[in-house]
């Protein structure tokens, strides 16, 4: 099992007497070493904002697979396009620290998603 696979959250929310038919996913990526940096690399886009790059081939791909699978794409930056960090993939990765902090942030927008069957998303199911 991978760094990441390990780490995955899954959670299963009804709310309202209505069950959400596939689950909501955080990726929660682990700290090791002090840092985040097996997983993901710092960069900036064409304004030099912030972006962020995962090193995918460290996760199995029903993880990868549902990443940056927004349909139409969410963008952050329309221009070089860069997709939005939180609406831009089913499974959205976080840093343990900043989901620890922000717990209710991180579910509610997992949970959202995963309303409507994951419309929006080109989603990699497991048969
Ligand atoms: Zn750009």
């Amino acid at each position: 099992m991978d760094r990441l696979g390990n780490r995955v959250f899954l959670k299963k929310i009804e709310r309202d007497g209505r069950k959400s038919s596939i689950n909501g996913i955080v990726g929660v990526i682990q700290k090791v070493n002090g840092s985040y940096e097996w997983f993901k690399t710092n960069g900036t886009n064409c304004y030099g904002n912030a972006t962020l790059t995962y090193h995918m081939e460290k996760v199995y791909d029903i993880i990868s697979k549902n990443h940056f699978n927004s349909n139409p794409e969410v963008w952050h930056c329309n221009s070089c396009k860069t997709y939005d960090y939180f609406d831009g993939s089913y499974i959205t990765f976080v840093e343990e620290e900043y989901f620890l902090e922000n717990l209710q942030k991180c579910i509610e927008n997992a949970y959202k998603k995963s309303k409507n069957d994951g419309s929006g998303y080109n989603l990699l199911k497991k048969k």
